[in-house]
């Protein structure tokens, strides 16, 4: 193998055999300016581009640590291409604990993609990442959980595109990902990842973008980073960015969405939820019960279908219309 040259964001550089960390500036507070912290980490031989973001929700601390963990762990020598890494990328939010929006101007960042260089601060955000960040790497995985107050089952997404080609790496990056459930979306789909979305924007422009979800509800659980940095390395050894062999390409346990379901509260009160995530449900089963003020019965939350529990909203009261629970319907992958 060849060694290799430098690679290079703005002002920040890595020889090959090399890992830098810095920050790259996209606007201005008041109080100074708004970066994103990046790590760029060059192996010595030859190999692929692949970007690590997370924190585009800054709630969601299991994949942000994920990434710090795969930042500490790779080792440039052992690395056969380069990895650009974002531990974080909403900063303001990582540092005032905001979920969903970011404080500055109550944007969403991941559904606003692709952004613009004449919008608002989140707006450039998208618009910097997309273009200097993930559009550096020929791979990215962005990586999720539930934000606050949401619990979720891990799986892998990817938004087809209609490029032979292109889809079929993203769906094999997905795979590689997630042996359990992968999501395969178009841009008519019910399921993610959505248009708006960064995963959804960075295949539009030809990178093989995935959207990665395990962890949840502002919690910090082992098991969850473990689902992200070995969703990670597996990525990583699929490409043959790393040693060791590829995963295999389907699992006989690995589940595709085709649909989810979101179950509402018809009545208002306390929730007694018996039902867990990644239950399987099916139509008709009584998942918990709705109690009014004075403890009484006043609804039987059913399902209405059979799938598979994906996401539970964590309140326990709920007014008329609230969310519950939403279920994924699967079909064998
Ligand atoms: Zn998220």
């Amino acid at each position: 193998m060849r060694a290799r040259g430098s690679v290079q964001i703005r002002d920040l550089s890595a020889a090959s055999g090399e890992q830098v960390r810095g920050w790259i500036d996209f606007g201005e507070t008041a109080s100074g300016s708004l970066r994103i912290p990046l790590v760029l980490i060059n192996g010595r031989e030859e190999g692929p581009r692949l970007c690590l973001t997370a924190g585009v929700h800054a709630t969601e601390y299991a994949p942000i640590d994920a990434v710090m963990r795969l930042v500490q762990a790779l080792d440039p020598a052992q690395l056969r291409g380069t990895v650009i890494a974002v531990p974080v990328t909403n900063v303001r939010m990582f540092e005032s604990r905001t979920g969903f929006v970011s404080p500055l101007d109550g944007l969403n960042l991941n559904k606003i993609a692709p952004g613009r260089a004449d919008g608002s601060i989140s707006e450039i955000l998208a618009d910097v990442l997309l273009r200097e960040v993930i559009g550096a790497a020929e791979y990215h995985i962005d990586f999720h959980a539930g934000d606050l107050g949401e619990e979720l089952q891990p799986f892998a997404g990817y938004s087809l595109t209609g490029f032979a080609d292109l889809d079929a790496k993203g769906e094999a990056l997905a795979r590689a990902f997630s042996p359990m459930l992968i999501s395969l979306s178009t841009p008519e789909s019910t399921i993610p990842p959505f248009p708006g979305s960064l995963s959804y924007a960075a295949t539009r422009n030809g990178v093989v973008s995935i959207l990665a979800e395990a962890g949840g509800d502002g919690t910090l659980k082992e098991e969850d980073v473990r689902v992200h940095v070995d969703g990670a390395m597996s990525v990583m050894r699929h490409l043959a960015m790393i040693d060791g062999a590829a995963p295999p390409n389907a699992g006989t346990r690995c589940l595709a969405a085709r649909d989810r379901v979101v179950i509402r509260a018809k009545r208002a009160g306390l929730v007694r939820l018996t039902a867990r995530i990644g239950d399987r449900i099916s139509a008709g089963q009584e998942l918990g019960d709705i109690r009014s003020i004075f403890g009484e019965v006043v609804e039987r939350v059913c399902a209405n279908g059979d799938g598979i529990v994906g996401l539970i909203w964590t309140h326990k009261v709920v007014n008329t219309g609230d969310p519950i629970l939403r279920y994924w319907i699967t079909e064998p992958a």
